[in-house]
C-alpha cells in the first residue's frame, strides 16, 4: 500500500500541462534554456531560425548545429506537440480542415481556407469552450483546457509549412489572415493567446515575422481582457461577436452577457479601436425568427453608427440538435439594408467549410470514423 501522500492518481483528461516548446519562450528565456543544456546561447537564434522562419522541425535539417547539439535540443524545445488524426477537405479542395491530437489526448481543429486573393487560417484557442453560446457546437461540449501559446503557434507554423510544401490542394501558397474564430474564447486565455500573436509577428529570427494587421481576434465581449488588448498596445484586428443589439437577447444568445452588457462590450470595443487605430469589427449570426427582425438591424446601425465598426453577417450554421437554422433571404437582405441606411458598411460571410463540419461554430472536434 502506498503511503498517504504517495497515492498515485489519473489525471483527468486534459490536466497535464503541455511539454515546454521553443515557442512558449520569449527571446531571452530560449537563450537561458538553451544555455541550461550547456549549449552556447546562440543556438537559440538558430533553433529559432529554423522553426520559426524555415518551418523546419526536424533536427536533420538544422545543418548548421552539430549532429551531437541537435538531438538534444530537439528533445528540450522542440518536443512533439500535436499529430494530425485526419485532413478533411471540401469546396473543391479550397477549404481544409485538420483535426489534432495533442500529447494528452485532448483533440482541437484548425481551418484553412484559399481564396483567390489570400488563405485564411482559423485556429484554436482552447480545448472546447467556457462561454456556454446555444447556437455554437464547441460551446455546447463546454471548456476542455487552455491551450499553450505552442499549441496556437504551432498549428499556425504547420499550416504555412504545408502551405509552403505544395500538400494543401490549388498548389503552393503563403499564408495572409490569421483568425482565432476556431475553437475557444481567446480572451479567455489571454496571456498564451497574446504570447502566440507576439511569436507570428516578431521578426526572424525571433518570430516568424507576419503583421498584426492580418490577425484577428475574435471575442464574445470580456470587457476587462479588451481593454488590456487596448492598453497594452495590440494592433490586431479585433472581432465583437454580438449578435443581438438588445440585453434581453443577447443574455440568452451570448451568456456572458449577463457579466458585460451591450453597453460596455461596445464601449470597451470603441477603446480599442482608439487606441489600436484598427476597425472593430462585429460578428452578426442571423438566425431565423431570433435576431434578424428588421427592429434589431435598426437598433444594430443606431448602435454602430459613426465608430467606423464593419458588420459581418453570418448565416447561421446549424449545429446538431439545434432547432435554430439561417434566416431567410428576404430577411437577410433586409437586416443588410436597415444596417446601411444608417451608413454601416455591412458584408455576408460566406459559409466555407460546412460539410465537413468545419464552418462558424461547427468544430467540435469529435472523432467520428
Ligand atoms: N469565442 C470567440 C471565437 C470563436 S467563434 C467568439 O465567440 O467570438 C467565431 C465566430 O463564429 C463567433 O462570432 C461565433 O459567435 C460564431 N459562431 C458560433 N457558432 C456559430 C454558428 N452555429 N453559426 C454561425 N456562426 C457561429
Amino acid at each position: 500500500m502506498p503511503a498517504p501522500g504517495e497515492l498515485t492518481f489519473v489525471a483527468p483528461r486534459g490536466a497535464a500541462k503541455p511539454p515546454r516548446h521553443l515557442a512558449d519562450l520569449t527571446p531571452d528565456e530560449r537563450r537561458a534554456a538553451v544555455a541550461e543544456l550547456g549549449e552556447k546561447p546562440f543556438r537559440a537564434r538558430q533553433l529559432s531560425r529554423h522553426y520559426f522562419a524555415r518551418l523546419a522541425d526536424d533536427p536533420a535539417a538544422w545543418t548548421d548545429i552539430p549532429a551531437a547539439s541537435r538531438e538534444r535540443l530537439a528533445g528540450a524545445l522542440l518536443p512533439r506537440l500535436m499529430t494530425p488524426v485526419r485532413h478533411l477537405s471540401c469546396d473543391d479542395g479550397a477549404t481544409r480542415k485538420t483535426l489534432w491530437r495533442l500529447h494528452d489526448g485532448t483533440l482541437v481543429e484548425s481551418v484553412l481556407m484559399r481564396y483567390p486573393d489570400r488563405v485564411t487560417m482559423c485556429v484554436s484557442s482552447q480545448a472546447g469552450c467556457g462561454m456556454n453560446c446555444p447556437f455554437c457546437a464547441t460551446g455546447q461540449a463546454g471548456l476542455d483546457r487552455n491551450l499553450s501559446t505552442a499549441e496556437i503557434v504551432h498549428q499556425i507554423v504547420d499550416g504555412m509549412r504545408a502551405l509552403r510544401d505544395g500538400e494543401v490542394p490549388g498548389g503552393q501558397a503563403r499564408l495572409s489572415n490569421i483568425v482565432f474564430m476556431g475553437m475557444g474564447e481567446p480572451l479567455a486565455n489571454y496571456r498564451r493567446v497574446t504570447g502566440a500573436i507576439r511569436r507570428l509577428t516578431d521578426a526572424d529570427p525571433d518570430g516568424v515575422g507576419l503583421s498584426q494587421r492580418g490577425i484577428t481576434v475574435s471575442t464574445v465581449g470580456l470587457v476587462p481582457a479588451m481593454l488590456r488588448l487596448a492598453d497594452e498596445g495590440f494592433s490586431c484586428r479585433l472581432a465583437v461577436s454580438l449578435h443581438a443589439p438588445d440585453d434581453e437577447l443577447r443574455d440568452t444568445l451570448v451568456p456572458v452577457n449577463t457579466r458585460w452588457k451591450v453597453r460596455e462590450v461596445l464601449d470597451a470595443a470603441w477603446r480599442y479601436a482608439d487606441r489600436s487605430g484598427r476597425r472593430v469589427s462585429i460578428e452578426y449570426a442571423l438566425i431565423r425568427d431570433i435576431n434578424d427582425q428588421a427592429w434589431r438591424a435598426d437598433l444594430l446601425g443606431r448602435l454602430l453608427k459613426g465608430h467606423g465598426a464593419h458588420v459581418n453577417l453570418i448565416p447561421l450554421n446549424p449545429t446538431p440538435g439545434s432547432k435554430w437554422t439561417a434566416s431567410r433571404p428576404e430577411d437577410e437582405r433586409a437586416f443588410v439594408a436597415g444596417l446601411e441606411a444608417h451608413g454601416v458598411p455591412v458584408t455576408v460571410r460566406d459559409t466555407r467549410g460546412q460539410e465537413i463540419d468545419g464552418a462558424c461554430g461547427q468544430l467540435a472536434a469529435a472523432e467520428r470514423e
